[in-house]
C-alpha cells in the first residue's frame, strides 16, 4: 500500500503538483452540524450547488460506491510577477491565466491514467472544485494542508495560492496523518478583511465576502459594501496577502497561469475603455470570461 501511495506521489510531483496526501474514504458526518448550520443561516449566498450536493459531500461512497481513497492535490498558482495595482483596477492572482478548472482537471485526468496503467484497471475519479466534494476537508485529512481561520487550505511550508484536486479512487492507500492549525493566536486575515467576512474566525460570511460579491452574485452590491472594493473587480486576495504562511510562497511555473501582456499592461484608463471584443479577447481562455463583459464592466466607472 505504501508503496503504491509513494509512486502516485512522485508522478503528481513529476505532473507538476507542489503537494499529494492520501486519506482513508469515510463519512465527514462530523462536519453534518457545521455546514448544516451554515446553509440554514445563509452563510453560503443561497449558491444551489452548495445545497444540492449537501449528502454527496458527506458521504463520497455516495458518488463512488468503492471508493476506498482520497487523494488531494495542491497545484500552486503564486505568480512570479504581480501586476501593479496603482492605478490600476485589482483582480485576485489565481484569474491571472488560463482557467485552472481545464488545467487542473487534465493533470487530475493524466494522474488517474497513469494508477490505471501501473496498477491495473480500476475506478478513479478527479474533482475540479466540482461543489460535489470538500475539496477543503479532504486536503486537511490527507494532510496537505490545515483551513485556516481566513477559511483556506494553508501549507506550513508554502502558503496558500493553491488550487485544489481530489481524486477518489478504488484504491486502497496508506493512509497520512491529517494536517494540524496552526493559526494560533494570529488573527492577520480577520483584521485586514474590509467587509467583515471573517469576523468569526474558520466560518466565511460569504454573502459579505469580496470575491462573492465581484464573481458570484447577480445583485448589485449592497451600499455599505460598495465602499469597501478597493478597486477590486474580480475576486479579493487581501486574506491570503497578510497570511504570515504566504511569505514562503513560490512561483509557480505553470505558463498557462502566467497573465497575457495585453492582460498586464491594461491600468485604470484602458479597463475604463475595454470594449466587448476586447474583454472577449484578453479573456478568452480565463475565468474571468464567466462572469461575462456587462456583469464584469459593472464595478468599472
Ligand atoms: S477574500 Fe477579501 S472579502 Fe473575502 S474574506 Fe478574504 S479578505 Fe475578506
Ligand atoms: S492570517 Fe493568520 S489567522 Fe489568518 S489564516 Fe493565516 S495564519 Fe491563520
Amino acid at each position: 500500500m505504501n508503496n503504491l501511495k509513494q509512486r502516485i506521489k512522485e508522478e503528481a510531483l513529476r505532473l507538476g503538483f507542489s503537494f499529494c496526501g492520501v486519506a482513508r474514504n469515510d463519512s465527514l458526518d462530523e462536519l453534518r452540524p457545521f455546514y448544516s448550520g451554515f446553509i440554514q443561516r445563509n452563510g453560503h449566498a443561497g449558491l444551489k450547488y452548495l445545497e444540492t450536493n449537501f449528502e454527496k459531500r458527506l458521504h463520497p461512497e455516495l458518488i463512488m460506491e468503492d471508493a476506498k481513497s482520497v487523494i488531494a492535490l495542491l497545484l500552486n498558482y503564486f505568480p512570479p510577477e504581480i501586476i501593479p495595482e496603482e492605478d490600476n483596477f485589482i483582480i485576485s492572482k489565481y484569474a491571472y491565466g488560463r482557467d485552472y478548472h481545464v488545467i487542473m482537471r487534465n493533470r487530475l485526468n493524466e494522474l488517474i491514467q497513469f494508477m490505471k496503467l501501473s496498477f491495473g484497471d480500476h475506478l478513479a475519479k478527479g474533482f475540479a472544485d466540482s461543489g460535489q466534494v470538500l475539496e477543503k476537508a479532504w486536503a486537511q485529512k490527507c494532510g496537505v494542508g490545515w483551513q485556516g481561520k481566513n477559511t483556506l487550505i494553508i501549507n506550513p511550508t508554502a502558503g496558500s495560492f493553491y488550487f485544489i484536486g481530489i481524486i477518489l479512487t478504488e484504491l486502497e492507500l496508506e493512509p497520512d496523518l491529517a494536517e494540524t492549525d496552526h493559526c494560533g493566536n494570529c488573527t492577520n486575515c480577520v483584521n485586514a478583511c474590509p467587509t467583515g467576512a471573517l469576523d468569526t474566525p474558520y466560518q466565511l460570511n460569504i454573502p459579505l465576502c469580496i470575491s462573492y460579491l465581484t464573481i458570484e452574485s447577480r445583485a448589485e452590491i449592497p451600499a455599505d459594501l460598495k465602499g469597501k472594493l478597493n478597486d477590486r473587480i474580480y475576486g479579493c486576495d487581501i486574506c491570503q496577502d497578510v497570511c504570515p504562511y504566504n511569505r514562503f510562497a513560490r512561483p509557480h511555473q505553470i505558463p498557462e497561469f502566467s497573465p497575457s501582456e495585453p492582460l498586464k499592461n491594461l491600468r485604470k484608463k484602458e479597463w475604463i475603455d475595454l470594449t466587448e471584443p476586447d474583454f472577449n479577447r484578453i479573456f478568452a481562455d480565463s475565468p474571468v470570461k464567466r462572469v461575462g463583459y456587462r456583469r464584469f464592466k459593472r464595478w468599472i466607472p
